[in-house]
């Protein structure tokens, strides 16, 4: 049975559509993070091949290896694209996300003054391979 999942912007001026299976969500606090949502991005992930957009994305090169898409019109987050097979959507932009639970936080290094971060929380200074690929059952 086929996981499938709808989204969009703030505006309503892009939309998706996913086909999971969708990686738990994880929370990333580097400063990249940090600078282009304020605090920190949640995002789920899901196979490349089975997104469909329909829209204008705008997309910044934010690294050499990865590019952040997002609304021209109202500036909302939408995806981070780097290596891997999956393709991240930032989890607050699906109309619903029931399901998916919060697996862990990365890059906490880099997190903001105000985020108190759960003692029983997984969290990782830096990346945590095993997270950020990690399959939904
Ligand atoms: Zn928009
Ligand atoms: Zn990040």
């Amino acid at each position: 049975m086929p996981d499938t999942r709808t989204g969009g912007c703030l505006c309503g001026a892009v939309t998706y559509r996913a086909a999971g299976p969708f990686r738990p969500v994880v929370a990333c606090h580097c400063g990249q993070c940090r600078r282009t949502t304020g605090n920190y991005v949640a995002a789920t992930s899901a196979p490349r091949g089975g997104v469909t957009v329909e829209g204008e994305v705008r997309w910044f090169a934010s690294s050499a290896a990865a590019r952040r898409g997002f609304c021209p019109a109202c500036g909302s987050n939408l995806f981070w694209d780097g290596p891997g097979a999956n393709l991240s959507i930032m989890a607050g932009t699906l109309d619903d996300a029931s399901g998916l639970g919060l697996a862990g936080h990365i890059f906490t290094d880099g997190k903001g003054a105000w985020v108190d971060l759960p003692a029983d929380a997984r969290t990782a200074p830096g990346r945590d391979e095993a997270l950020t690929t990690m399959v939904s059952a």
